[in-house]
């Protein structure tokens, strides 16, 4: 038999009931033998997810925070005391999971950012422990299994890891054959070192993306708080259209700007190994959700899929004389780049011009003007004929739809629709696939625009 990997959300595991419910749906498939957790999310909009009061906890060594700190500590008991009640989960078993907590907070650790990440992915760790135990209590053979003893190994940044190959084979071997159902922590995995290292935030979904893949599993459930993936953010676009399938490309797109419902990065792992991934809503298993899908034929009339936007970018804009002659530009310009840890986020080229556009948010401690003059030095520009020029908050907003390639109408329509909205893009960059179009506007003017091309293009 072919197993699936379900993963749950927080706001599906947000209190004891939503927590049987899931259970419920768990136990009515005997093919859902990997289930990845979350933290416990929202009980309702207002308040704070378990992870957020765990960053408060973890970053409250000083005065300052004490307040948060102890304001967090009471919702982590408040919030397990009521879902361990609701649940059944004996005393002592929670008691055990809360002295994990303060053991975390009292260890010694090499950096600020290695704290943080052992309290954080305590909220995973607590939940899965949790789950398991009931479902135990419910008859059914079921087992905690932590990523340390599973192999599921991490590298990279705190906050932002990323997976070791070396996850796939050992995960491979470890998790073979289950005869219990598994429940597995999602979010984090353990470095070389033996520390733990969480993914970036929502990361839960690679986690079971990762198990998917490695166990080349007959699918990859998501179940998440809404329906499916929409056609746009819902609180940019009133009633945005429901997506039914949508291709792994398409999707990597619409994430990378914002689309939240699926984690970016967990896209490469089940696109890699071809998983059929299904995101669908806790709340209504006997709805259809939505399907990605390596290939997709859209309809005639489809154009464009799905809109999307990001905000916070910063542009640096290079207008140098015969830029075309001098061998190695652009890798002087990138190398400036690489040499402060930056990221390029875009690069648009004109005849004696480049775009480098990267996300604003890491231009902390005057990196800005170390870049912008690193970038007048080495680029050797000559203010008489020259330019050099940034802008901030700039934001990315993004057209995806495999029909795009056929409509030859498309871009025309866009930018029709942004200049009846009275939005003139500043940079627009189109990839060769034809699957997408970028359009760089100010922040300000971006949900204009996501609405401007949605009402155009799709509804
Ligand atoms: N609990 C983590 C977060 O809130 C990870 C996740 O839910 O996927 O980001």
């Amino acid at each position: 038999m072919e197993y699936k990997v379900a993963k749950f959300g927080g706001s599906s595991l947000a209190t004891a009931d939503r927590i049987k419910h899931v259970c419920d749906v768990v136990l009515s498939d005997p093919a859902r033998k990997y289930v990845v957790v979350s933290a416990p999310g929202k009980k309702e909009d207002k308040e704070h997810k378990v992870t957020d009061h765990l960053i408060n906890i973890a970053r409250s060594g000083s005065h300052i925070h004490a307040y948060t700190a102890r304001h967090s500590l009471d919702f982590l008991n408040q919030r397990y005391n009521e879902i361990a009640e609701g649940i059944g989960i004996n005393p002592v078993f929670l008691e055990r999971i809360m002295e994990d907590l303060e053991s975390r907070r009292a260890s010694k650790y090499d950096s600020p950012a290695a704290k943080e990440d052992a309290i954080k992915a305590w909220g995973e760790d607590s939940n899965a422990r949790i789950i398991a135990e009931h479902l135990k209590l419910r008859g059914v053979y079921a087992t905690y299994v932590n990523p340390r003893v599973a192999g599921f190994a991490v590298e990279g940044n705190f906050g932002n890891a990323s997976v070791s190959q070396s996850t796939y084979p050992n995960l491979e071997k470890s998790l073979a054959l289950p005869e219990a159902v598994i429940i597995f922590p999602g979010f984090f995995g353990y470095t070389k070192q033996g520390h733990v290292a969480t993914f970036s935030r929502g990361g839960s979904d690679l986690t079971g993306a990762v198990i998917a893949a490695a166990m080349n599993a007959r699918e990859y459930e998501n179940w998440t708080d809404v329906d499916g993936i929409y056609s746009a953010d819902p609180r940019i676009v009133a009633e945005p259209s429901l997506i039914r399938y949508v291709t792994y490309s398409e999707l990597r797109e619409l994430s990378y700007m914002g689309f939240s419902v699926f984690h970016d990065e967990a896209i490469s792992p089940v696109r890699r190994n071809m998983i059929p991934t299904h995101i669908r809503n806790t709340s209504k298993p006997e709805e259809q959700g939505s399907k990605i899908v390596t290939k997709r034929i859209p309809s005639l009339n489809e154009v464009v899929l799905g809109v999307a936007c990001k905000k916070d970018f910063c542009s640096f804009d290079i207008r140098k004389d015969n830029m075309n002659k001098e061998i190695g530009f652009l890798a002087r310009a990138t190398n400036v780049f690489n040499n402060y840890h930056i990221s390029i986020e875009h690069m648009t080229t004109g005849v004696d011009f480049v775009s480098v556009v990267i996300s604003q948010n890491q231009l902390d401690n005057g990196k800005l003007d170390e870049i912008y003059r690193a970038l007048h030095t080495e680029l050797r520009i000559n203010d008489a004929i020259d330019a050099l020029d940034f802008t901030m908050d700039r934001a990315m907003v993004i057209a995806v739809g495999e029909g795009m390639k056929r409509h030859l109408d498309a871009e025309a329509r866009i930018t029709g629709a942004l200049s009846k909205a009275k939005i003139k893009p500043g940079m627009i960059s189109k990839p060769e696939h034809g699957l997408s179009i970028i359009y760089g506007v100010g922040n300000d003017e971006a949900e204009d625009a996501v609405r401007a091309i949605h009402s155009e293009m799709i509804k």
